[in-house]
């Protein structure tokens, strides 16, 4: 066999089922997902590995010397025993092995012999005080090679050390890896590569760098392997991203003019009417969308703003534009709270121009349906037939709105609203409906960083919003300690005064009752900002229950310093229509203050709020703490953003909430965000074992990577749109793109 197929075969033939069924364990089946199973790090084999760095409980592997190892018969439980100190010249990590009889442990000691350096191997645990190995996996740098020769060249090499677990440990792995590379020449593995990418920036094939990785000479090797590693793994996503970018402009669409700026249309009337000017950042990306609508390619964009920075409004005009022409436009929300909030901002901006049909419409008036999931047999019918007899110029709804056998008389324009999961497999549906694609716009306010756009909305443009409309006054944010009861009475009299002045409150929760296991409610979209608990941290073993909606409305309601407050609850399990009531309560002031769960997070637009306390802050992501925190400050009065948290000076979880206190700069709070997570994740999790994950390349630190990938590739599918002269990287590009891969996609 030649070419990809060399690495397809399943290790099981190649390396036989007593090797292979532990390998299997960590998800490596084939010879290629093993070649692609990278050592996580090298170990010099004189460097030892700083002992204090060992987690009790953690498998560890360490590089240590030997100082002694004696066997001792145990008179209490019979057998014997061998105890060996190592050390990293420092600290001292124990050894320990039972058995029997000593003879098999005299083997272990003529191999543990002081001044012996090897790679040890196992869970560790503290035994009096002591930290220890109980039956540790070793090997002895430079003993247990096969030859002398070879053990002269070991001594003096880096060490792959691999993602490893009890079961196998890195050396098995290294030896695997040795079985299935030594034998392969270049020509058994077809390089996504192309050679001249390769020659422009200086990387090696891919058999090479695999050498390079696996089994390095140097520590320059393995960096030059990585290098070229990294490479790739963006250039095929890069390359993924233009071959979607290329088929959308391939693509026609029906051009959408709108009416001349003088009229007549709708368009020119909202503008004559809007209560305010749009800001600098308005115009400019307005213009940009009125120009992708008039083209005849559907529209790929973009629109990242700020929280509050104003993009309903751009959505609006762009949709006038779309009615204007004579087409349909949908407006796509991630919940039915925000549909039905979107429905009344559309229909008080729009006016009279949104009535058509009724009295008081406008003559040139269209009309505005809401299709959600959960409205009334009536209702639906209604809205149905506005949007498939073309009557409703704008039919806003929630992301059903798509899947349903909707139909419209000529739908133009999709704006999709604050969805991070609307990626490219829905992107994809959008331009494969019967019929001419529509345009469309993706509106987030959950600021991403260039790299990271760069790779998860790479085949889309990016317009940005920056600007916040003056008059604002912006949020004041502070740390409550929760359990300083000092400071959480001062809290619930400042929400009283507040309320006194005429402002309204916040009071968000993490989960909606106390037998309620789920952490967070999912808006939908919110699991790439949720960081739930366990294993977050691993600091606080012991963490007090969350605090619950309910609980926390009862208990507000019983407090003194609140007596007369209407207060109203709002979490993802009530019936939409008490959702609706609740948001419409609390944007009038009938209701107060509003216990809720994170589905106010996105896009809510009351100005009267003025607080927001956010309860078990530390729980909750940075990104999703700073769209929470936009729902105030957002009219004349300032806003004030009170997070409560017991989380320890110098934890993750403090350093996320204090950030937060320190910066309302959405873009700087995404990157540290990015950084403070680990990769996995950013990405999602269920990539981080797979066969198609991102191994070696990261977003944020890989930038100028990403970033050269994206050229070299453009260039590439300039030339073969179809990459039919490059089979290997077409190959690799339907691994990226297989379901899994469209999960990572979708996720951000
Ligand atoms: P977001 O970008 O977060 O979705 P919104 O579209 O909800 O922001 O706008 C926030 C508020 O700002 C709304 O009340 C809206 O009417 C108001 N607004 C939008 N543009 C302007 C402007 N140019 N001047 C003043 N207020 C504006
Ligand atoms: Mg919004």
């Amino acid at each position: 066999m030649s070419g990809p197929d060399r690495l397809t075969e399943p290790l099981s033939a190649v390396l036989g089922p007593r090797t292979a069924a532990p390998l299997a364990k960590l998800g490596l089946e084939s010879t290629g997902d093993l070649l692609r199973h990278y050592p996580r790090r090298y170990s010099e084999p004189g460097r030892l590995t700083d002992l204090s760095s060992v987690v009790v409980g953690e498998h560890v592997t360490v590089m240590a010397e030997v100082r002694q190892a004696t066997v001792r018969q145990m008179r209490s439980r019979g057998g014997a025993m061998l105890q060996a100190v190592v050390t990293d010249g420092r600290r001292s990590l124990s050894l320990t092995f039972f058995a029997k009889r000593a003879g098999v442990l005299n083997l272990h000691e003529h191999r543990l012999r002081p001044g012996r350096v090897g790679l040890f191997t196992g869970v560790a645990s503290l035994y009096r005080g002591e930290l220890q190995l109980t039956h540790p996996d070793y090997q002895i740098v430079g003993v247990d090679a096969d030859d002398e020769a070879a053990a002269l060249v070991e001594a003096t090499r880096p060490i792959p050390i691999y993602p490893a677990s009890a079961a196998v440990p890195t050396w098995r792995i290294a030896k695997a890896v040795r079985t299935v590379l030594d034998p392969l020449t270049p020509d058994d593995l077809v390089d996504p590569l192309p050679p001249a990418v390769r020659s422009r920036r200086g990387l090696v094939d891919l058999h090479q760098a695999l050498r390079d990785v696996h089994e390095p000479f140097t520590d320059a090797e393995w960096r030059r392997g990585q290098q070229r590693l990294r490479f790739e793994e963006a250039f095929v996503l890069q390359a993924a991203l233009a071959r979607r970018r290329a088929q959308v402009a391939a693509t026609d669409a029906v051009a959408r003019r709108g009416a001349p700026p003088e009229g007549p249309g709708l368009l020119p009337d909202l503008d004559a009417a809007l209560p305010f000017t749009l800001t600098a950042g308005q115009r400019e990306v307005g213009e940009q969308i009125a120009a992708d609508l008039a083209r005849s390619h559907p529209m790929q964009r973009l629109l990242q703003g700020e929280v509050g920075s104003g993009k309903t409004v751009v959505a609006l005009r762009a949709m006038l534009q779309v009615v204007d022409s004579g087409g349909q436009a949908a407006l796509l929300a991630p919940t039915e709270v925000l549909a039905a909030q979107h429905l009344r901002t559309l229909r008080a901006l729009l006016g009279p121009l949104g009535e058509q049909g009724m009295l008081g419409g406008a003559d040139r008036a269209t009309r505005i349906a809401l299709l959600t999931g959960s409205q009334s047999t009536a209702a639906r019918r209604e809205a149905l037939l506005d949007a498939a007899s073309g009557r409703a110029g704008i039919v806003v709804g929630t992301h059903a709105l798509l899947g349903e056998k909707v139909q419209f008389a000529d739908l133009g324009l999709v704006v999709v609203d604050e969805q991070h999961r609307f990626g490219v497999e829905q992107r994809d549906t959008l331009r494969n409906r019967a019929g001419t694609p529509p345009h469309l716009l993706v509106m987030t306010a959950t600021p991403i960083p260039r790299t990271v756009a760069m790779t998860v909305f790479g085949d889309l443009e990016v317009s940005t919003l920056t600007e916040v409309p003056a008059g604002r006054s912006g949020v004041v944010t502070h740390l409550v300690p929760s359990q300083n009861p000092a400071w959480t009475t001062r809290t619930w009299q400042r929400i009283r005064e507040e309320i006194d002045a005429g402002h309204r409150a916040y009071v968000v929760c993490a989960r909606i009752s106390l037998d309620d296991a789920t952490v967070q409610e999912a808006t939908d979209d919110a699991d790439l900002l949720v960081l739930t608990g366990d294993g977050d941290d691993g600091e606080q073993p012991l963490r007090r229950p969350l605090r619950a909606v309910l609980e926390v409305a009862d208990e507000l309601a019983a407090l003194p310093a609140l007596a007369g407050v209407s207060i109203g609850v709002l979490h993802g399990r009530l019936p939409a229509g008490e959702k609706d009531e609740v948001m419409t309560r609390f944007a009038t002031g009938d209701v107060q203050l509003l216990v809720s769960t994170t589905v106010i997070e996105v896009g809510v637009d009351v100005p009267e709020a003025t607080v927001m306390v956010v309860l078990d802050a530390d729980r909750f992501g940075l990104s999703q703490l700073h769209q929470l925190r936009g729902r105030v400050g957002r009219g004349a009065a300032p806003g004030l953003c009170l997070l409560f948290s017991d989380a320890p000076a110098g934890s993750d979880a403090s350093t996320r909430v204090q950030t937060l206190v320190e910066t309302t700069d959405g873009f700087r709070l995404a990157a540290v965000d990015l950084e403070l997570r680990r990769e996995g994740d950013v990405l999602g999790a269920s990539q981080s074992g797979g066969a198609s994950s991102l191994r070696l390349l990261r977003v944020v630190r890989d930038a100028e990577v990403i970033a050269q990938a994206r050229a070299d590739s453009a260039l590439l599918i300039d030339e073969d749109p179809g990459l039919d002269g490059w089979p290997a990287l077409r190959h690799a590009i339907a691994g990226w793109l297989d379901p899994a891969r469209e999960e990572f996609l979708e996720r951000t």
